[in-house]
């Protein structure tokens, strides 16, 4: 997965994330982001590429290892279609390196 900021460097490499075996992220309505949501917005605001369209299962896929906690996702997504909140305490990025 390709970097994509100016510089080519992904946001990634100045944090640490504690990833937690439970994703703190998920849709909510699949058939949504088919059928509705034809520019699919979220694979490209995220800022770490969290979101990706899988064309083999029709479907986004989510990579919630690499969610650096932004918060852009509940504002992002056209149709309020994901189910975002922090990870559980001691999960998630720490930005002090
Ligand atoms: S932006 Fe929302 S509705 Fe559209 S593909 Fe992503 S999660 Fe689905
Ligand atoms: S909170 Fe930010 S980094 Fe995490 S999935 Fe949403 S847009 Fe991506």
């Amino acid at each position: 997965m390709g970097n994509f900021l100016k510089n080519n460097q992904s946001p990634l490499q100045y944090v640490t994330i504690e990833v937690d075996e439970e994703s703190h992220i998920e849709i909510k309505e699949k058939d949504v982001c088919i059928t509705e949501c034809e520019n699919k917005p979220c694979t490209y605001y995220c800022p770490t590429r969290v979101y990706s369209w899988d064309q083999e299962s029709n479907k986004i896929k989510i990579d919630y290892t690499r969610c650096i906690e932004c918060m852009a996702c509940p504002y992002g997504c056209p149709y309020r279609n994901i189910n975002w909140h922090f990870p559980r305490g001691g999960y998630g990025v720490n930005y002090q390196l």
